[in-house]
């Protein structure tokens, strides 16, 4: 059994919320969150204290396919994950591969690389980038009915890659991104 170490209170409470078992500050696993976006995702697992893998890259080597996955958290998909690379992430990741799958858009699903874009709105219920921001066909957050950000509201500064979200706030001027809904256009 494998046991890591929880970064972020929020996500604490969020499990506790779901009926994930927690032990303590400590838990088995690590799924995906509904509608997380696989750059999201990979950077949250690459930094679980156990997996500590600092580079994009490492886990796709670590699985034997090469440093593909580094790729994958820039949401470059002109050559689309096969299969084979996806069954040997998730094993590594000990995951189920239709977890793995779920966090990545359908082959015909047209993906925008950049600008990364935010729902603030959504980001303040629960803090993570959802896969569907970077639809070409999404204009805005049905939930919230707001225009999705391209950029910092304050600064201008455009979003890094989800994989790298950590403190979830600008690293320009330092606005936290949970406090950037207001904002945020009607849509
Ligand atoms: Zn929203
Ligand atoms: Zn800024």
């Amino acid at each position: 059994m494998k046991f890591l170490v929880l970064p972020e209170p929020l996500e604490l409470t969020y499990r506790l919320q779901k009926g994930i078992k927690v032990y303590g500050f400590v838990q088995v696993t690590s799924k995906p969150y509904e509608g997380e976006s696989i750059s999201h995702y990979l950077g949250r697992w690459r930094r679980y204290e156990v997996n500590s893998l600092s580079s994009s890259g490492g886990l796709g080597r670590f699985a034997g396919i090469g440093a593909v996955t580094a790729r994958w958290e820039k949401f470059r998909f002109y050559h689309f994950p096969t299969q084979k690379e996806l069954k040997a992430v998730s094993k590594v990741m000990e995951m189920d591969l239709e977890e793995l799958i779920a966090t990545l858009p359908t082959k015909d699903q047209p993906m925008k690389l950049e600008p990364i874009r935010l729902c603030a709105a959504c980001y303040s219920d629960r803090p993570y980038h959802r896969l569907e921001w970077q639809f070409k066909s999404t204009a805005g957050c049905d939930r919230h009915k707001l225009r999705l950000l391209s950029k910092c509201p304050s600064c201008g500064e455009r979003f890094p890659v989800p994989a790298k979200w950590i403190e979830g706030r600008c690293n320009n001027c330092g606005m936290k991104y949970s406090s950037m809904a207001k904002r945020q256009k009607p849509y």
